[in-house]
């Protein structure tokens, strides 16, 4: 077989490839870095270990890709052309696991923040997380 990437181009692939749902997690640790909000990445002692967990805010936060998380509306959220019984079956287990992971953290008195790749890609993911994260704060403040 014919190797049509030179090894350099290779690599740069293949690291593209795995680092592809690592990349969005990033952009949300740096944001959070840049507000002087201390975290912890997959607590494995939460249920379904939150990419991101504010232990003082009491919010984890789940970094969700959004055709595999079937973000409603959204362009990404785009259903295959072929095969589609097979992935709307995975796509309804993914969310029925989603929602059951989401009440279960709540349950143990977790607030669960969800951040769309979409809004990530477009930056507006910050002024979401802003709202979500400091309103309370400002309520408070404000009494
Ligand atoms: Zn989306």
């Amino acid at each position: 077989m014919t190797d049509i990437f030179s090894a350099e181009k290779r690599s740069e692939v293949m690291s593209r490839i795995r680092g592809a749902d690592t990349r969005p997690e990033k952009a949300v640790r740096s944001w959070l870095h840049h507000h002087w909000l201390r975290f912890r990445l997959h607590r494995p002692d939460l249920p379904g270990r939150p990419d991101i967990v504010l232990p003082r805010h009491r919010t984890v936060i789940f970094v969700h890709g959004c055709f595999w998380h079937r973000h409603e509306g959204c362009r990404l959220a785009y259903l295959p052309k072929s095969n589609v019984e097979t992935w709307q079956r995975k796509f309804s287990s993914n969310r029925a696991r989603d929602v059951g992971i989401a009440s279960e953290c709540a349950r143990l008195g977790w607030r669960v923040l969800v951040v769309w790749e979409c809004a990530i890609r477009d930056g507006t993911f910050a002024a979401d997380l802003k709202e979500s994260l400091f309103r309370e704060k400002a309520e408070e403040g404000s009494r």
